[in-house]
C-alpha cells in the first residue's frame, strides 16, 4: 500500500509500506481523511519522545471499513468509522482502577504504531465507532480532538452557566471553548494571539487578552473573585503559573496543555489552602467518542469550518511548510479520495 511516512526527523516521504492484515478482533479501516495534531508535528520534528522511525503518524482518523479478522461481527464493510488510538494494556494500576486513559503501558495508534497517513491501517474493532448520518469524513476525524474536550469539562464537572476561563485557543483550546459551551458554561477564552482570539469568538465564546491586564480584567467580570473553573490548554508554563491567580477560591483548574519533559511548574503554596482549590490533570479521553461524535452530529462543533483541507499525499511538503512557519495552518486535515 501507499503511506506518508516519517522516516527520521524533518524526513518525510510517501512511499510504498507493507498493507497489514486484520487478525482476530481486528478490522482494516480505508483511510478517508486524518487530522494533523500537535503530536505529528512532535514526530516530523523528532521532538516526540515516543516515536521510531520508521512510523506512520496521524491518530485523528476517519476511515472505513474495508475488511474484518475473526469474531468482528458488528461492522459491515464501507462503514464510516473514527478510530480511537489510544490502547491500554488492561493489566497495570491505572488500568485496573478504571483509567485506562493513564495506562502506564499506553501505545498510541499513529505514535506507537502505524496510524492514518496511509491508505490503511489496522485497528481493534473495540476502538471503532460508527460515524452518525450526516457526518462527513473530513468532519469526523474532529471526533478525537473533540473527545480531548468532552473528558477535561467531565473532569471540570461544568455545571449550566458556570463561568469557565479557558487559556488558549489553538485547537485543543476551540474543542474546549465548544464542549464547554454545550455543557451550558459561560465561556470566557483568552489568548495573546488576535486571530485565535477572532475564531474564539465566532465559536460563541467572549474573549480576553492574554496580556499583563489579563487578571485585572477577569476580575472585574467576574466580582473580583476570579473564575470558578480554570482551563489551560496552552502547554506554556507562565500560563498555568497564572491558573492559580485566576481561579476563584473554591474553584476547579484543570491542566490539559503539555509541557516538554522537564519543566517544572510553580504555584504559591499558600493558595492550596487559602483557595482551597483543586488541580486536576486531564490526559487524552475515556469512553468519550460516543458525546463527541454526537455534538458533531447536531452541529455543536463548528471549529472544522476553520480547517485547512490538504491531499494525504502532499503531506511531505504540507509538514514541512507547517514546520518553517507553524502559524501558516491553524488545523489541517489530509483526504484521500
Ligand atoms: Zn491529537
Ligand atoms: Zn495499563
Amino acid at each position: 500500500m501507499k503511506a506518508a511516512i516519517f522516516d527520521a526527523p524533518h524526513i518525510m516521504r510517501v512511499g510504498p509500506w507493507d498493507q497489514p492484515k486484520p487478525g482476530p478482533n481486528e478490522v482494516l479501516i480505508s483511510v478517508r481523511a486524518t487530522g494533523i495534531c500537535a503530536g505529528d508535528l512532535h514526530i516530523y520534528l523528532g521532538k516526540s519522545p515516543y516515536a521510531r522511525y520508521p512510523i506512520i503518524g496521524g491518530h485523528e482518523i476517519c476511515g472505513s471499513v474495508q475488511a474484518v479478522g475473526s469474531g468482528v461481527t458488528d461492522l459491515k464493510s464501507g462503514q464510516l468509522v473514527v478510530v480511537e488510538p489510544f490502547l491500554s494494556c488492561g493489566r497495570c494500576y491505572p488500568c485496573r482502577a478504571g483509567k485506562p486513559n493513564c495506562c502506564a503501558n499506553m501505545e498510541i495508534i499513529g505514535v506507537h504504531r502505524a496510524g492514518g497517513y496511509a491508505e490503511f491501517l489496522v485497528v481493534p474493532a473495540s476502538h471503532l465507532y460508527a460515524v452518525p448520518e450526516g457526518v462527513s469524513p473530513f468532519w469526523a476525524s474532529f471526533a478525537e480532538p473533540v473527545t480531548i474536550g468532552v473528558h477535561a469539562c467531565r473532569r471540570a464537572q461544568i455545571k449550566h452557566h458556570e463561568f469557565v476561563l479557558i487559556l488558549g485557543c489553538g485547537p485543543i483550546g476551540l474543542a474546549l471553548i465548544e464542549v464547554a459551551l454545550a455543557f451550558g458554561a459561560r465561556v470566557v477564552a483568552a489568548d495573546v494571539l488576535e486571530s485565535r482570539l477572532d475564531t474564539a469568538r465566532l465559536l460563541g465564546a467572549e474573549i480576553l487578552k492574554a496580556d499583563e491586564q489579563l487578571l485585572d480584567r477577569l476580575l472585574e467580570q467576574t466580582n473580583q473573585e476570579g473564575a470558578p473553573v480554570v482551563m489551560e490548554a496552552t502547554g506554556n508554563a507562565k500560563a498555568m503559573e497564572s491558573t492559580a491567580s485566576l481561579v476563584a477560591a473554591g474553584g476547579r483548574i484543570i491542566i490539559v496543555g503539555l509541557v516538554a519533559q522537564g519543566v517544572q511548574i510553580q504555584f504559591p503554596g499558600l493558595d492550596f489552602t487559602r483557595k482551597e482549590m483543586t488541580i486536576l490533570g486531564s490526559r487524552t479521553e475515556m469512553n468519550c467518542f460516543p458525546e463527541a461524535l454526537k455534538l458533531l452530529a447536531v452541529g455543536k462543533v463548528q471549529y472544522p469550518k476553520f480547517a485547512t483541507e490538504f491531499d494525504l499525499w502532499s503531506a511531505p511538503e504540507v509538514f514541512s511548510r507547517i514546520a518553517q512557519d507553524p502559524g501558516s495552518v491553524h488545523k489541517g486535515v489530509f483526504v484521500r479520495d
